[in-house]
C-alpha cells in the first residue's frame, strides 16, 4: 500500500485542495522510493508535488497554480466579483423586466468572459522554461565562461540577439527568455511579472492577459453606461440617487475599475504593433531609432504572432506523472 493510501480522507482532500511543494522530494528522488533523509517519497505522483520552489503553490491537484503571496490577486479577483454581484442582486431584474433581457444577457457574457481570461492569466504556465536543462559536469561550480553573454546573428538586427546562462536555473535562456525572481523560473518571451494576477505574463498567457484587459474595459464601460442610465431615468434625480445607493457604489467601482487596465490596454496595443514586450519597450525606449529584431515587419503580423500564434506544450507539465530524479525539478545551489 502507498503511502498516500494510508493517509485519512481529510488530510488526502486538503493535500489535493492546496498544495505546497516539498523541496526535500525533488532532492531525494533516485528512485528507490525512499529519500536520503530515510523519508519514504513513494507517495510522489505528480510533478507539481516536487516542484523545487518556495513560491508556488497548487490548487485542485495541480490544475491551477498561484503563488504564495497572491493578496494583490485577490484584490483583483474581487474587483471582478464585488459589481457583477451587486448588479445580478440589485440591478439586473429591473433591466430584464423594464428595459430588455438582452441588457443583462450581455453583461453577463461579457463578465464571464472578462473573470474567465483573469483565471487563464493567473494560474497558466506563463511559459517556464525547465530547470538544469544544461547541466555542467559539476553542477555547483559553473565555468568562468558560462557568466558570458553570447551575441548570436539574427537577420533583422545587425547587433543580433544576445543569450545567457541562467545561474539560478541552470539552463541556457532563449532569446527574449528572462528570469523571474517571484515566480523563481525563467519565462519565455518575458514581457512582465504582474502583481494585479500574481504570476509572470509570457508566451504562453500573453494572450489571456490582453483578453482580460480587453474585457476587463468593455464590462466596465457597458457597466458605467448602465448605471447612468438608471441614475438619470427619472426625472427627480435626487430621489433617484436616494432611492439607489447600490447603483452609485456600482458607478464608483466601475470607474476605479475601468482606470488601470484602460491605461494597461492602450499600452500593449501599441507594443503589440511594434513587436515588442513590455521589458523590452522599457528598455529601449529612450533609444531614437531602436532596431527591433523581433519585429515581423508590419502591425498585422505582429498582431496575428502576439494573439494568435499556437501556444504549444507546457515544458513543465506539472501534472504529468513524476519520474524519480527528474532533474527539471531540483535545485543546485552553488
Ligand atoms: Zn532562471
Ligand atoms: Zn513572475
Amino acid at each position: 500500500m502507498e503511502e498516500n493510501d494510508r493517509k485519512p480522507w481529510f488530510i488526502r482532500l486538503v493535500e489535493w485542495l492546496v498544495t505546497f511543494p516539498d523541496e526535500r522530494r525533488s532532492q531525494n528522488g533516485d528512485g528507490d522510493g525512499d529519500g536520503d533523509d530515510g523519508r519514504d517519497y513513494t507517495d510522489v505522483r505528480r510533478n507539481y508535488q516536487v516542484w523545487n520552489s518556495k513560491s508556488q503553490v497548487f490548487v485542485m491537484g495541480g490544475r491551477f497554480r498561484t503563488l504564495k503571496r497572491s493578496l494583490r490577486g485577490w484584490i483583483t479577483f474581487s474587483c471582478c466579483i464585488i459589481p457583477f454581484v451587486l448588479f445580478c442582486i440589485f440591478e439586473a431584474s429591473w433591466w430584464w423586466h423594464k428595459i430588455s433581457p438582452g441588457v443583462v444577457i450581455t453583461f453577463v457574457y461579457s463578465w464571464i468572459l472578462c473573470t474567465a481570461s483573469f483565471i487563464k492569466a493567473s494560474t497558466r504556465d506563463p511559459g517556464f522554461v525547465p530547470h538544469n536543462v544544461h547541466l555542467t559536469e559539476d553542477p555547483y561550480n559553473i565555468p568562468e565562461e558560462y557568466r558570458n553573454v553570447i551575441s548570436l546573428p539574427c537577420s533583422t538586427s545587425k547587433k543580433g540577439v544576445q543569450v545567457r546562462y541562467c545561474l539560478t536555473c541552470r539552463s541556457w535562456r532563449m532569446p527574449r527568455t528572462f528570469h523571474c525572481s517571484k515566480c523563481d523560473q525563467c519565462i519565455s518571451i518575458h514581457d512582465h511579472h504582474c502583481v494585479w494576477i500574481t504570476n509572470c505574463v509570457g508566451e504562453r498567457n500573453y494572450a489571456y492577459f490582453f483578453a482580460f484587459l480587453v474585457f476587463a474595459v468593455f464590462s466596465s464601460t457597458y457597466l458605467i453606461v448602465l448605471e447612468y442610465v438608471r441614475l438619470f431615468y427619472n426625472d427627480d434625480v435626487d430621489t433617484t440617487l436616494s432611492n439607489t445607493p447600490v447603483t452609485l457604489l456600482i458607478l464608483i467601482m466601475a470607474h476605479i475599475t475601468i482606470l488601470y487596465p484602460l491605461l494597461l490596454l492602450i499600452l500593449h496595443v501599441s507594443l503589440i504593433a511594434k513587436g515588442q514586450t513590455t521589458r523590452e519597450y522599457l528598455r529601449t525606449w529612450k533609444i531614437h531609432r531602436y532596431d527591433n529584431p523581433f519585429s515581423m515587419g508590419n502591425i498585422l503580423k505582429n498582431s496575428v504572432y502576439a494573439l494568435c500564434k499556437p501556444r504549444g506544450y507546457s515544458a513543465v507539465s506539472s501534472r504529468a506523472r513524476y519520474e524519480p530524479g527528474d532533474v527539471r525539478f531540483r535545485r543546485f545551489e552553488s
